[in-house]
Formats: C-alpha cells, structure tokens, sequence
C-alpha cells in the first residue's frame, strides 16, 4: 500500500526542525531512519498529515562523553554507535546490545533517538536505557528539558514527549567500577525481534555480595519491564547460580505480564526470561569481580 498524502519538510537545522514542530504539534511527526514510521505509514497505522524529516539536521548526529555519560545526538545511526570507540570503552552494555538490533542494513538507517521516541517493547534500546538509568533531552522552540529514563517511557508505543517536543540527545551513564553489565536475547531467527531478553548490571560489595543490580527485560509487558522484586531479593546475596535462579524465578513469574506473540506463549516468554537472567547475572557477575 502508499501511504496516505501528507506534507513534506525538511529543515536544515535544529531551530527550523523545532519552529515546525511547535508549529504542527501531534500533526507533525518526526522522520528519522523511517524504519518503523515508514512501514506503518504504508500500512496506513500511522497518518501524520506532516512529514518533518530531520536527517538533514546535523546537531542531532553526535557521539562524546563530556563528563559522566556518554552523549549520543538523536540522528546518529545505530551503525554508528555500535562501531564507536567511545560506546564500546564506556557503555559496554549498549555496545553489547546494539548488534542484537534487526539486521546491518537496517542499522545503518535506523537512528538510536527514532528507537527510543518510537518506544517498542520489543526493543532493545529502551531497556538499555532504563538499565543504565539513562537521561532524554526532550527540546521545544521554547525550553528544554532532561528525562529520566524511568519517566520516559508510557506504556506501549508511547513516551512523555510533548506534541511541541522533540528528541535531541540521549545520556548513557558510563561503567561504574566492580559493576558488571551484560545483554542476552532470544530470536527465532538472527536479526527477528526477540521472543525475550534482558539488560543485566550487577555491582559487588566490598566483601563479595551483591550491593546493587538491575534487571530490564524486553517484549514482556507494554513496555521496557524493570525487574523490582527480583533485584531487590539480590541484595546482600552472594553471587552464585542459587541466587541467579531464585531471581529468575522471581522476575519471571512476579514481575512480569507477557502477553505472548505467534513466536511464544507467555509461558515460554516467561521460561525464557527466567533461563537467560541465570545467564545474564552469571556473565554480569564475572564481569563484575574483573572490572576494578
Ligand atoms: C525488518 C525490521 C526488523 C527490525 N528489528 C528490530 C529489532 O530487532 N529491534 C529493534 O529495536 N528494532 C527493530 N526494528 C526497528 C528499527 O530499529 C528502527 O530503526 C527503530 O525502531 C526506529 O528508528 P528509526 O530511526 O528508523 O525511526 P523512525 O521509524 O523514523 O521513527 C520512529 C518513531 O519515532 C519518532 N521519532 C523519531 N525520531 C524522533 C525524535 N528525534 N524526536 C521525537 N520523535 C522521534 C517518529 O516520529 C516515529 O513515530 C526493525 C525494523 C525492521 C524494518
């Protein structure tokens, strides 16, 4: 199908970009790599009757680490961060993650801004973010603001955006020491949305046990699913497969609601989330006690 007729714009910097936004509204909506905006307009899910494309933006493709977090600019290619230096050495849990994303060709169009804005439960990027406890620099013609990652994301495919607003950075807090991180997803086939996968960070106490962790999952509830109860039974414990079972159980079977998809039952999304925590903790664990 061709999607429905729309406006096309294409500013050529962020104060155009954000002139139209404030301009438009809801109307409005943002082209980035159209890797998902162009397929669902195609389908007629999505109608916006305006187009603002920001690839021609260049303050929104950026990568540094101007103090304690790594900054990527909206636009940068998911490509782009997954090959750089700086997300490799300092963010190793989104360096990790990043390849689990689709496939190259759509890495190279897709952008880690459109991923987040976009807020897919099944994406690897959101639950990334509320892992590292990333912040979302959301900017408007008229103000900015920074969001934390707990409160960015709303529920399925939606964030706390304003019409007015748009995405303009995203800041990945860099490795803590004696804290370990580790990605792990399952697919049908490589490159598919994952049936379940978690984002896992683990830090160890001066005496071995565990002083702090989290545990994000994927494509198990509307939206990224922050593990409470089963980080908070870690605490204390000391890093073995027991324990890393135990917080399989909990998280599978109390902290999460799949709905399930043609791929998977909940129960199977539930089997798998518990089996790869087991994984992720242990991986994470190791990490940790070499990371001084
Ligand atoms: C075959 C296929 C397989 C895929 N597999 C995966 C996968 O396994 N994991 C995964 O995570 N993704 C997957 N994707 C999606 C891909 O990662 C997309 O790149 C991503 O979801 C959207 O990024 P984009 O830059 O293409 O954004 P677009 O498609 O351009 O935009 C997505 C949404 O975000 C909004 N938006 C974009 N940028 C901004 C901004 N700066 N401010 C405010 N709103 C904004 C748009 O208006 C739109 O609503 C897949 C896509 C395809 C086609």
């Amino acid at each position: 199908m061709k999607p429905a007729p729309f406006e096309y714009h294409a500013p050529t910097s962020l104060e155009a970009a954000l002139e139209l936004k404030a301009q438009h509204g809801d109307d409005g909506k943002p082209l980035a790599g159209g890797q998902s905006l162009i397929p669902a307009m195609n389908f007629r899910v999505a109608q916006p009757s305006v187009l603002i494309d920001l690839n021609h933006v260049p303050e929104l493709r950026h990568i540094s680490k101007p103090n304690g977090a790594v900054h990527i600019g909206s636009m940068t290619l998911q490509s782009t961060a997954e090959h750089d230096a700086l997300v490799a050495e300092h963010t190793p849990l989104l360096h990790e993650a990043i390849p689990n994303i689709a496939h190259p060709q759509i890495r190279n169009r897709g952008t880690v801004g459109g991923s987040l804005a976009h807020a897919d439960p099944a994406s690897e990027l959101p639950v990334v973010a509320l892992a590292l406890g990333a912040k979302f620099r959301a900017q408007s013609a008229k103000a900015e603001r920074w969001i934390e990652a707990k409160d960015f994301f709303a529920g399925l495919f939606a964030t706390t955006l304003q019409p007015d607003e748009l995405l303009t950075e995203i800041a990945f807090p860099t490795k803590t020491p004696n804290t370990g991180y580790c990605f792990t997803e399952v697919a049908r086939r490589h490159g598919d949305y994952a049936m379940a996968g978690l984002a896992a960070v683990i830090e160890l106490g001066a005496n071995q046990t565990i002083s702090a962790a989290k545990l994000v999952y994927l494509n198990v509830g509307d939206g990224p699913v922050d593990a409470v109860s089963a980080t908070a039974n870690l605490i204390g414990k000391t890093p073995d497969a027991a324990a890393f079972k135990e917080a399989g159980r909990i998280a599978s079977q109390e902290d999460m609601s799949p709905y399930g998809n043609v791929h998977a039952t909940p129960e199977y999304q539930r089997h798998l989330s518990a089996v790869l925590t087991e994984r992720a903790l242990a991986k994470a664990s190791e990490r940790a006690k070499a990371a001084k």
